[in-house]
């Protein structure tokens, strides 16, 4: 038996994960700033070209409310309500500002809940449309102009088209870089774990570009020839879709239930790297369309498939949903997860017609909503393990 050895890269993601500050509280004693950045929505290149460091804002599924009461009912997301409690008990006081984008509506409440309880240096709120029409594209493009504007009266320097393209760069090619690492899933056994897989993501969030660019090369040079085992192979080949995972504990759970999760439809996760900025004269404008067009998130709204009046059901799930078939077939995934948080609405009102789709393409699928904490998990294992035991 091989001796059980961890990889350079897959030991300081763990490193990172399990201390998410540590490298930018660093970073900050060398005179560099942070901002805070909620969801898919903020534009990152932005604030690379403006010489910010960008931190993924996450939740602590581990630590119990007890502060956010104060401030937002109990009936929201309780991974914004995670957010706000951890940021009230001083988690997040070593950021110097915060940008959240109107992602759902409780979202966007909380960006402005955030910025009258909790006072930081910097703080903008970007109101990123909800469709995807022409009219919406230019809309955004406006509003990064003011995000722009904003970061430049902040930081009191010019984000130069040299910088910004520079950002694009950077930023594109950690995209490359994770579809690289997702690509290491597809054989069977897959090269890399689940769980693996979130905490080199997550710790990509927690440190600039391009040290997470190298961390990513790490990574990817050691799983290519590790010899320290890996996962084993499983009867099930999962992708889970849903609202949000920022905590490894769901993804243990169901890779000890015998599968292996080899995709996922989630922000932390192929959400936030399969697509590209692309290149345009103006960067702006490549910016402003990705960031609405591109991004797959349930909170935009993209119209019927129908281009006369005669409306399709299966046609419209086809258009909304087709990618995920896609990623079945390329990850030789044999279930579905689909996974929301309590009061997610917005990903709780699409369960129904993925349903109808996936098994309208063969697709076994089960669903399970969970309340962001650990409790939680007990449910979820036996949910889990009953759909497993279907597949095998
Ligand atoms: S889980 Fe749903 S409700 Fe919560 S922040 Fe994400 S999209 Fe919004």
């Amino acid at each position: 038996m091989v001796a059980r050895v961890e990889s350079k890269g897959l030991k300081r993601a763990k490193e990172l994960y399990q201390d998410r500050p540590q490298r930018v509280k660093e970073l900050k004693a060398e005179g560099k700033k942070v901002i805070g950045y909620l969801h898919l929505y903020p534009v990152l290149e932005l604030l690379t070209a403006a010489d910010l460091v960008p931190y993924a804002m996450l939740g602590d599924m581990r630590e119990p409310i007890t502060k956010a009461d104060s401030c937002l009912p109990t009936i929201v997301c309780p991974f914004l309500r995670s957010i706000m409690d951890i940021g009230l008990k001083g988690r997040y006081d070593f950021l110097d500002g915060v940008v959240m984008a109107h992602m759902c509506e409780v979202g966007e409440k909380l960006a402005h809940v955030w910025r009258t309880y909790i006072h930081l240096p910097y703080s903008f709120f970007l109101d990123t449309p909800h469709a995807t029409y022409d009219s919406a594209v230019k809309q955004h493009k406006e509003q990064l102009k003011v995000f722009k504007k904003s970061l430049e009266s902040s930081t009191g320097k010019e984000i130069t088209l040299e910088k910004l393209r520079e950002a694009i760069k950077l930023h594109n090619e950690q995209r490359a870089l994770v579809r690289e690492l997702y690509d290491l899933r597809k054989p069977d056994p897959p090269l890399i774990s689940g769980v693996e897989t979130l905490q080199v993501l997550i710790a990509t969030m927690s440190i600039p570009v391009e040290e997470g660019n190298d961390l990513l090369r790490q990574v990817i040079s050691d799983v290519k020839v590790r010899r320290d085992g890996g996962p084993e192979k499983k009867p099930a080949r999962l992708l889970l879709w849903g609202s949000m995972i920022d905590d490894t504990a769901l993804v243990e759970v169901i890779e000890s239930v015998g599968a292996n999760l080899v995709m996922d439809d989630i922000w932390v996760g192929s959400s936030a790297y399969f697509s590209d900025v692309e290149v345009t004269e103006d960067p702006l404008d490549g910016l402003a369309y990705r960031y609405l067009m591109k991004l797959k998130c349930p909170r935009t709204f993209r119209g019927s498939a129908a281009t006369d009046k005669k409306r399709d059901y299966m046609k419209d799930l086809e258009k909304r949903f087709g990618y995920l078939r896609d990623y079945a077939r390329d990850w030789n995934v044999n279930g579905i997860i689909l996974e929301t948080i309590r009061y997610c609405d917005i990903h709780g009102y699409e369960v129904p017609g993925l349903r109808d789709y996936l098994d309208s393409v063969g697709l076994p699928n089960a669903y399970v909503e969970h309340d962001y904490s650990e409790a939680a998990l007990a449910p979820i294992r036996t949910r889990i393990q009953g759909f497993v035991e279907v597949l095998g």
